[in-house]
């Protein structure tokens, strides 16, 4: 479980270099909402609508300025307090483009190998034994563990980014436009992979979308965001059927 009150990010502020004080945004704005356990909570909202905000003070890449956030029943500075991995042993971040969330410098083998190291919980062989079942759970050759990203395609590299969430055995997966980086051949696969993984793995999406279409097929409930602000949440066949809000009308007539 995934809870948020009144969560806050504002950027700028202070001062300007040539004096002056320099242009605030509010990225997010009092944003409430819940993930609930094994759920797909969709997060919509056009360009600058601050989904991306959201999902990197979830995941504790950015320290929200003001709001509360509560993860799987503990209060994120208590989290903070506790070190930088904290978070990730919760809740991982899935980012649009896979190529660059992986680093270029190390193998498959190595990059996998890094959270189960910090998980404290298995030694060599088991970790080895560990990362060839995290890939075949994403459809990968076991070969690929000495191999280096650049050799993959997107999809093929957002597979490996997806094994390495799950190498950290965290139950939340925040998915960042997941698949708009692909093919549009192979983001029907991505994301047959993340349906089956969600059961097989018991994991709960934060699934973040410009994709109606997708949004509608993926998931539980939906959360509209514009300019910061949640405008609408709501049970997925009800956003669609009976959007009360305005924005969420407009935005559900102009999709393709
Ligand atoms: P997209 O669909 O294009 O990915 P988004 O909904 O993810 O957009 P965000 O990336 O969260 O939007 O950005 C929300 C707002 O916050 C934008 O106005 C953006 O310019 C601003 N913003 C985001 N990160 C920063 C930052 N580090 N410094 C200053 N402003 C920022
Ligand atoms: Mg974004």
């Amino acid at each position: 479980m995934l809870e948020v009150r009144n969560l806050t990010k504002t950027f700028g502020g202070g001062r300007a270099l040539f004096g002056g004080r320099r242009h605030m945004v509010t990225a997010v704005d009092r944003v409430s909402l819940a993930l609930r356990p094994g759920e797909t909570l969709a997060v919509v909202g056009e360009s600058g609508s601050g989904k991306s905000t959201l999902a990197r003070m979830l995941v504790g890449l950015e320290k929200p300025t003001a709001g509360e956030m509560m993860i799987a029943g503990r209060d994120a500075d208590e989290l903070r307090r506790q070190g930088p991995r904290a978070f990730g042993k919760i809740v991982q971040y899935v980012f649009q483009d896979p190529v660059a969330s992986l680093n270029p410098r190390k193998t498959i083998g190595e990059i996998l190998e890094t959270p189960l190291r910090q998980l404290n919980r298995y030694d060599a062989e088991e970790r080895r034994a560990r990362m060839t079942e995290l890939l075949d759970a994403v459809r990968m050759p076991a070969d690929t563990l000495s191999r280096y990203p650049h050799e993959f395609s997107g999809g093929q590299a957002q597979r490996i980014a997806i094994a390495r969430s799950l190498a950290a055995e965290a139950q939340i997966l925040i998915l960042d436009e997941p698949v708009s980086a692909l093919d549009v051949s192979v983001q029907a696969q991505v994301l047959l992979l993340l349906q089956e993984l969600k059961q097989s793995f018991g994991l709960s999406y934060l699934f973040i979308s410009h994709d109606l279409a997708v949004v509608e097929a993926v998931s539980d409930r939906v959360a509209v965001m514009r300019s910061g602000r949640l405008v609408e949440e709501a049970p997925v066949d009800a956003l669609f059927s009976n959007p009360q809000d305005p924005y969420t009308r407009q935005l559900i007539s102009s999709a393709p």
